[in-house]
């Protein structure tokens, strides 16, 4: 459930979104609080600009929390973000350990205003060649 503090900090996140949008990239914006709301880091994204398909707002935060914050300090923020989190950067924020996303539009209502913007999911083919793989991976991790 969302809060009026939560809905002052989506606002923000929405104004980046629009900034982003002005400047020519797709728009999207998110930005990191601390458990006192306290902004952190603001991101837009970049995927135009930077020629960078994983230009995600997200993802930048996301990484930007692991650099930059200890593992304690991560998981007391919250990702605010005007749209919900890809595949990409759901994976990348739970890497990260953040304590909580809050986004304003969600991935369904995106595909209705922006119909076609899925894409098909790659074929993965594997398990294969256990015995190779597994004398490089046994023993990394203790
Ligand atoms: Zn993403």
């Amino acid at each position: 459930m969302t809060t009026p503090e939560d809905h002052t900090l989506l606002r923000r996140a929405i104004a980046l979104a629009a900034a982003a949008r002005t400047a020519g990239d797709p728009p999207f914006g998110s930005l990191l609080a601390g458990p006192d709301g306290t902004v952190l880091a603001e991101e837009r994204n970049t995927t135009r600009t930077d020629q960078d398909i994983t230009a995600h707002p997200e993802l930048k935060l996301a990484r930007w929390a692991a650099r930059e914050l200890d593992a304690a300090t991560a998981a007391g923020t919250t990702m605010y973000t005007s749209c919900e989190p890809c595949g990409m950067c759901a994976a990348v924020i739970q890497q990260a350990g953040l304590r909580r996303v809050v986004f304003a539009l969600s991935g369904r209502q995106l595909l209705d205003i922006r119909p076609g913007s899925g894409r098909p999911a790659v074929p993965q083919e594997g398990p294969a060649l256990f015995d190779e793989v597994r004398a490089v991976v046994e023993g990394y991790y203790r």
